[in-house]
């Protein structure tokens, strides 16, 4: 008997009321810790766990008083070592049958490697449900009727369903749109199958709003391999599909300018070529050289030159732009004398489109910018006028704004005009307006312009319509800032 309540890890004990004395099996004292003699009623207390006293008292109470059986589990001070032990503790009142010689019995068995496993098994639960409820993903649970079990915060937010709404639905699901049910429920009988695997799918909120998602479910098994449930997480992919869409976007536009850039860089590398063959031919041949042809030749060859050198130096400046190097050498000039040599500097080109520029400014307009830097833009808006100009007179106009600060540069044009959408566009990289040979251009000069412009705290703006010609405006501010001044 003592062997098997060693075993057992188990002790009983008698409580004769009467004598308020307490006798126990040997093992009964080797699970608190004490020498087996008899103890009383006063001395057993002490021996629980202060925090589990409360219910043992409760325990005997009842029993004692409305003689029914307990069966408790509370917390010991082992007496020996001090360790705390668990404890499932019986007891029962037991009477003669005239009611004396009342006793009450109890056995008691340590229970507190089991207590150890059930903790463990908590804590690792609450891990995993925290782990669930903090995940970023949605996550759902699914019996093996496929009823949802539980969905964690996540998916509530995706979806904007509540916890409750959720909770006891089966497929389809609220967050399925009606228009998906059929694909949905392809990928779900697949994973069924389990063919497991990431379904790109696309869920609904609650407020009607499609989303695309990620699901990847998996199966839960008993040990005998059959299914007890399923569990799947979902991820919105929202954001990745836009950036994706955005970085296709991105690689279509830079597809486009290689093939731009390539074209506008052959053009005056064909016209060098044959110009300089051209030069080769007649050198050749004894008399053919004249003052005159050599020229002409070398002109047209050196604006071949200067076109490319213009098309290098536009990439140059994106990527300086880019890595945030474009540095301006700002100093004392007059607006007035900049616009005029702009104007002498394409006068040829809007002879030969037929264009006739004028500059309204009767006077000097002088502030502190950098020269060479006003000058690109000024070339970019006055050449862009002619290309897209139509041919139609075009008109520069300098304005002086002390009370603002500012001077203003207007050129309009009564060309081809810009639509309304393309208006916020034409100032990015490597767009254009105007596709195909008919007009040429790399779609770089008005984001460098605003670049420019911007570095300088000034701003660019365009008014137009199609076919109602364009007016630019840009904006520069008359003084540096006191930081620039120094
Ligand atoms: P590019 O002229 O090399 O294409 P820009 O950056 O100078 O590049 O201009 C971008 C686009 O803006 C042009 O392709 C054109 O479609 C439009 N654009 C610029 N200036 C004008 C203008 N004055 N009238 C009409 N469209 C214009």
């Amino acid at each position: 008997m003592a062997t098997a309540e060693r075993l057992a890890h188990y002790g009983s004990w008698e409580w004769d009321l009467d004598k308020n004395e307490l006798r126990a099996s040997d093992n009964w004292y080797r699970i608190h810790g004490l020498n087996p003699q008899p103890i009383t009623m006063e001395k057993l207390m002490p021996l629980a766990h202060p925090d589990d006293r409360a219910a043992i008292e409760l325990a005997f109470d009842e029993a004692l008083r409305e003689q029914r059986s307990y069966d408790i589990q509370h917390r010991i001070i082992k007496q020996d070592t001090g360790e705390v032990r668990w404890l499932q503790a019986y007891g029962e009142l037991s009477e003669d049958k005239d009611g004396t010689h009342r006793k009450l019995i109890g056995a008691s068995q340590d229970i507190t490697r089991y207590k150890q496993v059930e903790e463990a098994l908590h804590a690792a639960a609450a891990f995993s449900q925290s782990l669930i409820d903090s995940m970023l993903d949605g996550f759902s649970v699914l019996d093996a009727q496929g009823v949802q079990a539980d969905v964690n915060p996540s998916l509530c937010q995706m979806t904007g369903f509540s916890k409750e709404e959720l909770i006891g639905t089966k497929p389809p699901f609220p967050y399925w749109p009606p228009e998906e049910y059929e694909r949905i429920q392809a990928a779900l009988d697949k994973a069924l199958k389990r063919d497991f695997g990431d379904f790109e799918l696309i869920f609904m909120r609650k407020s009607g709003e499609r989303f695309p998602v990620i699901v990847s479910p998996s199966v839960v098994n008993d040990k005998n391999g059959n299914p007890t449930g399923y569990l799947a997480t979902v991820k919105d992919i929202t954001e990745r599909k836009a950036l994706e869409n955005d970085l296709r976007a991105a690689v279509e536009i830079r597809d486009e300018f290689m093939s731009v850039a390539s074209h506008e860089l052959r053009t005056p590398l064909t016209a060098l070529h044959l110009q300089l063959q051209l030069l080769a031919r007649l050198s050749s041949v004894t008399g053919a050289v004249t003052d005159r042809n050599i020229g002409d030749l070398s002109k047209g060859a050196l604006a071949s030159a200067q076109s490319l050198v213009h098309l290098l130096d536009d990439l140059l400046d994106v990527t300086r732009i880019r890595v945030g190097r474009l540095k301006l050498k700002a100093e004392k000039m007059d607006l007035r004398s900049a616009v005029a040599n702009a104007i002498a500097l394409v006068q040829e080109f809007a002879k030969q489109r037929g264009s006739v520029i004028t500059l309204n400014a009767d006077q000097p307009l002088v502030g502190s910018w950098d020269p060479v830097r006003i000058s690109q833009i000024l070339s970019n808006l006055l050449s862009n006028a002619i290309k897209y100009g139509d041919g139609k007179p075009i008109e520069v106009t300098l304005i002086e704004d002390p009370s603002a600060g500012v001077a203003r540069i207007l050129v309009r044009d009564q060309g081809i005009g810009i639509s309304p959408e393309m208006q916020s566009k034409i100032f990015e990289r490597f767009h254009r307006a105007v596709s195909g040979d008919k007009i040429t251009g790399l779609g770089l000069g008005l984001y460098i312009a605003r670049q420019i412009i911007e570095a300088h705290r000034g701003n660019i703006r365009v008014e137009s319509g199609p076919n109602e010609g364009s007016l630019f405006s840009v904006e520069l501010p008359l003084h540096p800032a006191p930081e620039e001044a120094s």
